[in-house]
């Protein structure tokens, strides 16, 4: 029943042919966001993913920002501590950065210093894995303040792009939970 629900819900992820680019199929989940019901069927399953794990989890690590939206929401439900990593020069003290390559040219990610130590462990959350670059770039972030990540999690996979495979190469031991493989 509550499965069925879920398939519902995570079919209202709309498929936007050629953005922001010609030849990107995007992935819209303010439809899902927008009903109540869903959304909380679709927190509840990522939060019964995160529960499900051996370890026990310290916070949340979101990339901004649709990754703030589930994780926001999931650290309500877990009672977790939520760490914010954001676009270059939003974040106001002292940083650990993060410079990576994109399909075409670079970005860059930040996370402040001290929110993370050693003998924290974590869960990195986002909307949509698609090449995994972003999570990686958040990976090293997370590696450069001691904690552990015991999970990479997303409400959707685009299986053709690699992401997992690309995650399990670079960090192999860490997990890679999906709700939907697309
Ligand atoms: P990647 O680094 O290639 O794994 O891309 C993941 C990041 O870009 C996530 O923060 C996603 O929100 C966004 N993203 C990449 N591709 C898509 C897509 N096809 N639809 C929606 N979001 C995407």
């Amino acid at each position: 029943m509550a499965e069925r629900g879920l398939v519902n819900a995570l079919s209202l992820i709309a498929d936007v042919p050629d953005y922001p680019k010609p030849g990107i199929l995007f992935k819209d989940i303010t439809p899902l966001l927008a009903d109540g019901p869903a959304f909380g069927l679709v927190v509840d399953a990522l939060a019964n993913s995160i529960t499900s794990l051996p370890q026990k989890i310290d916070a949340l690590v979101a990339i901004e920002s649709r990754g703030f939206i589930l994780g926001g929401a999931l650290c309500r439900a877990l009672n977790t501590g939520f760490v914010t990593v954001r676009k270059p020069g939003k974040l106001p003290r002292d940083v650990h950065r993060k410079d990576y390559q994109l399909e075409y040219g670079f970005d860059a990610l930040e996370m402040h210093r001290g929110l993370l130590t050693k003998g924290k462990v974590v869960v990195i959350v986002d909307d949509v894995l698609a090449t995994g670059g972003t999570v990686l770039a958040c990976q090293e972030l997370v590696d450069m303040s001691g904690a552990k990540t015991a999970a990479h999690l997303f409400l959707l996979e685009i299986s053709q792009l690699n992401g997992r495979e690309a995650i399990q190469r670079a960090k192999p031991g860490i997990e890679v939970i999906s709700l939907l493989r697309a």
